[in-house]
């Protein structure tokens, strides 16, 4: 039997993924319809992102699953006309790759002090060299799929690593703490903190003025995760007083973020434009086709959302 899948996400990413889904369809040798429209009641799976034109699945009465293209899974994860199961996207080869050169990146950028020489109009021949990274301590908020890549690769280049998370996660070489009574001790030391949480009711604000008082002087906070895990009035004002070192920010609470956003103009701010990593398309289409296949043979869904927890 023909399996139908519907690619429901904004009309420019067709054009990205048609091939690269065909491709990897092809390879799992199901017998299958690629389109972006059906009459909903033949709908078997959903290749979804959440601004599609999609809302109401209460007419796709076939469906098996929606696999979100995304990590994140907020827009859709609070559809309660999502009745099947939702996966979301893990893909070692593409996103996680992606989100660990952005994350070494910029930790690598503060842990060197690079603006000190990047940016130097008075010419200063400051020779005070930085430490080694074994007297830098990182935190990683959020120890999932995201944050253990970006712990292997710096606790690789010799950053002591300690990783955060609602479940325990022990990792070879990393500190870790777990549940709500371990966020003090994950921040105690870091001098520099990555979020890689979702944005869910339980994380939001997870950084506020007083679990930014609980880091040491001056330490840097790079956020891939999502706006809302901070508390951007506490932010600020941690970054005035010299609390906050300095901040590289890639999502926000309203993005495309507003021209009168005080973080464009903050000296001690860096925005980038939501680009910490991005769904790949030929990796990720494997990835796709692979569950489907998977769910096709009987052996279970991989990478599915847990609704009740949000992400
Ligand atoms: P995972 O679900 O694999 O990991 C999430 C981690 O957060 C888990 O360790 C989880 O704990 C932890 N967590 C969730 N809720 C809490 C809580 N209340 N307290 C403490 N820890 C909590 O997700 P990914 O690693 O794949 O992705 C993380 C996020 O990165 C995405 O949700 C998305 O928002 C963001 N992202 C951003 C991108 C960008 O370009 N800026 C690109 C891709 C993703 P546990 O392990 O116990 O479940």
């Amino acid at each position: 039997m023909t399996i139908n899948i519907l690619f429901a996400a904004q009309a420019d990413r067709w054009a990205q993924y048609e091939a690269p889904l065909t491709v990897a369809l092809n390879e799992t040798g199901l017998a299958y319809d690629l389109r972006t429209e059906f009459a909903p009641g033949d709908v078997d799976y959903i290749v979804y992102a959440p601004n599609s034109e999609v809302q109401d699945f209460t007419p796709y009465t076939r469906l098996k699953a929606v696999m979100n293209l995304w990590a994140g899974v907020e827009g859709v994860v609070k559809n309660q006309t999502l009745t099947v199961p939702l996966t979301r996207m893990i893909d070692e080869n593409g996103l996680t790759q992606g989100m660990v050169e952005w994350v070494t990146g910029h930790a690598l950028r503060h842990h060197l002090e690079m603006d000190r020489h990047i940016v130097n109009p008075d010419h200063v021949w400051d020779h005070t060299p930085p430490p080694l990274s074994k007297d830098r301590p990182v935190t990683i908020l959020g120890f999932g799929a995201l944050g253990q890549a970006c712990a292997a690769a710096l606790l690789s280049l010799g950053f002591p690593v300690t990783g955060w998370s609602r479940s325990a996660h022990p990792m070879d070489g990393v500190t870790t703490h777990a549940g709500a009574e371990g966020l003090t001790q994950a921040l105690t030391d870091a001098q520099i903190v990555v979020l890689l949480l979702p944005d869910t009711p339980a994380t939001e604000n997870t950084l506020n003025a007083q679990s930014l008082a609980q880091l040491p002087r001056g330490a840097v906070i790079i956020n891939p995760g999502r706006g809302p895990l901070i508390d951007d009035a506490a932010l600020l004002a941690a970054l005035d007083s010299g609390q906050i070192g300095h901040a590289t920010l890639d999502v926000f609470r309203i993005e495309p973020l507003p021209q009168d956003d005080p973080y464009w103009t903050h000296p001690k701010v860096t925005v980038t434009p939501h680009i910490a990593s991005e769904t790949r398309p030929d990796s990720a289409s494997r990835v796709i086709a692979q569950n489907i296949r998977r769910n096709e043979a009987g052996e279970g869904l991989q990478h599915l959302v847990d609704r009740s927890a949000g992400y």
